[in-house]
């Protein structure tokens, strides 16, 4: 599997649509300072589902659309879209080209595609859960991510290990199905209640 383009629209700096192209191998990106380097992998993992502001270096979701310029009006909506190469199978689904499409409007509502399909982000998430890409996974080091990885306590050393090794998603699955329990449990005692009530 490998990433073959990213395709970015009202995020951040980018107001208008840039796609970029990648080849199998080492993609470098280079330019000036605030050029939108680091803005590149903050869409990734947005796309790939990231939920804190903070992680997309902004203070609230809304910071990631595009705010205006002296040139260009501000705009209600960002795209991104990643497009993946399957042709290995890396990702167990039968199709050898993936996008995984997220748009964010400014009321605050977010739209998820699975090849153009709408889909809940859950989706997304359980499809690339065994393929090493995800939002938890640490196929995604931004900036400063790197010092706090080396820095860490051991408790978060642990879930990075435990990410990477593809226990967290084991994890999250427990944590779905334990919820659902509960919700099944307090069914139960209504059920009680109305059939002594009856
Ligand atoms: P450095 O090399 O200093 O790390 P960089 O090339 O990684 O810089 P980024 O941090 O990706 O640059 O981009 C910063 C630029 O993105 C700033 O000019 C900032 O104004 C712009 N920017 C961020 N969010 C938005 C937004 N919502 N709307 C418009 N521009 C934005």
């Amino acid at each position: 599997m490998f990433l073959r383009s990213i395709s970015i629209r009202g995020f951040k700096s980018f107001a208008n649509k840039s796609v970029i192209k990648l080849e199998p191998g080492v993609t470098t990106i280079v330019g000036p300072n605030g050029s939108g380097k680091s803005n590149i992998v903050d869409a990734v993992l947005w796309v790939l589902g990231e939920q804190r502001p903070k992680s997309l270096r902004g203070s609230t979701m809304q910071d990631i659309i595009f705010s205006g310029s002296n040139i260009k009006q501000s705009l209600g909506l960002a795209e991104v879209t990643l497009r993946l190469d399957n042709n290995d199978g890396a990702i167990p689904i039968e199709y050898n080209e993936i996008t995984i499409t997220r748009r964010a409007y400014r009321s605050g509502e977010n739209e998820y595609f699975l090849n153009n399909t709408p889909c809940r982000l859950l989706d997304i998430q359980e499809m690339l859960s065994d393929s090493g890409l995800g939002r938890e996974m640490y196929s995604v080091i931004s900036q400063g991510k790197l010092d706090n990885i080396l820095n860490c306590k051991p408790e978060a050393r642990r879930q990075l290990i435990e990410g990477t090794a593809g226990v967290l998603k084991h994890k999250e699955r427990k944590k779905r199905a334990l919820r659902k329990l509960i919700a099944t449990d307090k069914n139960i005692v209504r059920i009680s209640d109305i059939l002594s009530e009856i």
